[in-house]
């Protein structure tokens, strides 16, 4: 799925292209995508759009809406927040490119070229809402923290409220030896190693969005130590990529730099997800709900 470094990505080229541009109007090819009815899409028309930015892992575009006839514009900004979820991507066209048959749910037509929407795949899960006003968009807001800024004390709040996984992992001394009283220095290289990985990406993928517009948004990229990579070399020690696949997840990982020397047998994977199981198994017994809450904030 876009993570945010690719979405950072995908903001910086759209700021070039869009903020102080007018929107033309909005083109939706798939109904089910737009999850709200009020302010309509038909409010944005000949809207400027005044920022782009980023909530957890929407894209935000601000538009002030055009003054009605004999009106002026009303006071409070239009949001339109859209969320790619895992398959949805975006493309810049020419202005009035059609939207692509099946995968197409979108086109925003500016004057100068169009901003589409796509999603890979039958599922439909990205979604576009509309909301009228900074209140009504910070509502909006999953309210999961950022870890770039973050502090030390609130990365370490969040790992223990929410990724009991990795708690596990990390105490554990039969997963990773040697934690135990170190706990608190490991969080603290876990918080450093985060802060600079998605810095590190951001920057390289927001620079090339300067040049060309994203349109190969992948988890898998060249550059990545481990990622994708099973079998091949560690770029760091040399030894063999291993692979841990669960439920529909996969972890690659080095087993020198990154387990102490440690292939992760059978019984240590399933002490190391057994949280996992059963977070998969209460979701596949639960019917979907209409808004579904969006994994990955
Ligand atoms: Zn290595």
């Amino acid at each position: 799925m876009p993570e945010i470094p690719d979405i950072e990505a995908y903001i910086e080229a759209l700021r070039s292209r869009v903020v102080g541009g007018r929107l033309l109007g909005v083109r939706l090819a798939s109904p089910f995508l737009l999850r709200t009815v009020e302010p309509p899409l038909q409010a944005l028309e000949d809207g400027t759009v005044d920022s782009v930015e980023r909530l957890a892992k929407r894209i935000v575009f601000e538009v002030s809406p055009a003054a009605e006839r004999g009106r002026p514009a009303p006071a409070e900004p239009l949001f339109v927040v859209l969320h790619l979820m895992i398959a949805g991507r975006l493309h810049w066209k020419v202005a009035g490119a059609p939207v692509p048959k099946g995968a197409g749910l979108v086109a925003f037509d500016f004057e100068d070229g169009c901003l589409i929407v796509t999603e890979a795949g039958k599922k439909r899960r990205a979604s576009l809402r509309v909301v009228r006003g900074r209140e009504e968009l910070a509502a909006l807001d999953p309210g999961g923290l950022e870890v770039a800024g973050s502090t030390m004390a609130g990365f370490a709040e969040m790992l223990r409220r929410e990724n009991h996984t990795l708690k596990r992992a990390l105490t554990d001394p039969h997963i990773v030896s040697g934690i135990g009283n170190a706990y608190s220095d490991e969080m603290r290289r876990l918080h450093e190693a985060a802060t600079a990985v998605l810095s590190e990406w951001t920057e390289r993928l927001r620079t090339e969005a300067r040049q060309t517009f994203p349109e190969k948004v992948t988890a898998f990229r060249p550059g990545m130590a481990v990622h994708g990579r099973f079998g091949m070399p560690c770029p760091v020690c040399g030894a063999k990529v291993q692979r841990i696949v669960y439920a529909q997840n996969e972890c690659d990982y080095c087993p020198v730099c990154q387990t102490g020397g440690r292939v992760l047998d059978d019984r240590s994977l399933s002490r190391l997800l057994r949280g996992d199981w059963q977070r998969v198994a209460q979701a596949r017994m639960r019917p979907p709900t209409a808004d579904e809450s969006d994994p990955g904030d």
